[in-house]
């Protein structure tokens, strides 16, 4: 561990004089020196939780030009929020999103808090959030730290406890090295020297600004840092999908609950995501809760579909079914959606690969 003096040192100077020449310029930032909108540090924010900062680029933008204000995001239709987020992933924190841009305008009068407890008490904001926020946007000396900043505070002190567990000893020693004076600028500054400088595999200690002060750096083993628990092994799950087409050729889909996994948004039909092979029977039940088996007129079966997610892999096996009778109900929960329209909604990204692989086995072959 080092035993450095960080108190009376350089070391947030340092990292502060390399931010004024190196930052990245990004969407949502204000150069060195200025205070950035609340509204967009969140956003960005928000989005850039386990994606990268390419993906999130476009996103950030569409959002920004659909609602350029936190209350018009918290006027618009969840489904419209909804269907701008698919393919970021974790619908969930889109539903927070949303719900948190309500909870500013209701109780804040659309003027984000400053503080870090007030945007704690936010829907979707966690301790992460609400120190970036608190103290890109507002100045707080806030200890921000994500996975960027982790890798370097463990660095610097060769700090031997693994992640995640050792996680609030190491926010103490981050909270060691933080200034008073432009705790905005010092997070970002050590965000973009973690993505440039200070990289998971091969960092570049020559140019680092705090090289001197850096214990791996003297070791010379940064690379091992930060220590990590060994990640467990992801159970994979299976499931049969149902493509179910009347004779107009609209798709069934149904609302996923609320709840959970994907809640409440679209998907095709599937059986229960377990770890077993899936049972006829189970389908057989499965279409007879939809209504379905009187009218069955013909059955196929297409490739696994693979998606990953953060505790389980899921392997869907598509069921291509067409039905005889053309009129079937609808209801808030079961839809008849046209292919044309997938774009509409707020389709999950599981379940567009669904549809890109039925569709795809579905075109005639090239000449
Ligand atoms: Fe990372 Fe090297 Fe800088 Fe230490 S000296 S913080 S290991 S880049």
């Amino acid at each position: 561990m080092n035993n450095h003096n960080f108190a009376t040192s350089d070391f947030p100077a340092r990292i502060l004089g390399w931010y004024d020449r190196h930052a990245r310029v990004l969407p949502w930032r204000k150069p060195p020196g200025e205070a950035a909108d609340a509204y967009h540090v969140w956003l960005s924010e928000i989005m850039l939780q386990q994606t990268t900062v390419a993906t999130v680029g476009p996103y950030y933008g569409k959002f920004l030009q659909n609602w350029p204000t936190v209350q018009d995001l918290a006027s618009a239709p969840l489904d419209d929020v909804l269907s701008a987020w698919a393919g970021l992933g974790y619908y969930a924190r889109a539903r927070n999103l949303h719900k948190c841009a309500i909870a500013v305008c209701e109780r804040y009068d659309g003027d984000f808090p400053s503080t870090e407890a007030e945007l704690l008490t936010l829907p979707g904001v966690g301790a992460y959030t609400a120190a970036a926020v608190a103290a890109i946007a507002f100045q707080q000396p806030a200890v921000v730290l994500d996975g960027n900043i982790e890798r370097i505070v463990s660095r610097v002190f060769r700090f031997q406890g693994e992640l995640p567990k050792g996680r609030e000893a190491l926010r103490e020693l981050a909270g060691r090295l933080s200034p008073k004076d432009r705790p905005g600028d010092y997070a970002q500054a050590l965000m973009d020297i973690g993505a440039t400088v200070c990289t998971p595999k091969k960092p570049e200690c020559g140019d680092c600004p705090v090289s001197i002060h850096c214990a791996a750096n003297m070791e010379g083993d940064a690379a091992s840092y930060p220590r990590k628990a060994p990640k467990k092994v992801k159970p994979t799950r299976k499931a049969v999908v149902l493509w179910v087409e009347n004779q107009k050729g609209d798709i069934l889909m149904r609302r996923r609950e609320e709840s959970g996994l994907l809640g409440g948004m679209m998907e095709f039909p599937s059986t229960h995501w377990d770890d077993q092979t899936v049972a006829d029977s189970e389908v057989t039940d499965l279409l007879a809760q939809l209504g379905m088996m009187p009218d069955i007129a013909r059955v196929s079966g297409h490739s696994v579909v693979k998606h990953t997610f953060t505790h389980f892999h899921l392997e869907l096996s598509p069921l291509v079914i067409r039905l005889a009778g053309a009129k079937r109900a609808t209801s808030n929960e079961i839809q008849w959606v046209s292919t044309s329209d997938f774009g509409d909604i707020a389709l999950p990204t599981l379940m567009k690969k669904v549809a890109d692989a039925v569709q795809a086995s579905q075109q005639p072959l090239p000449l």
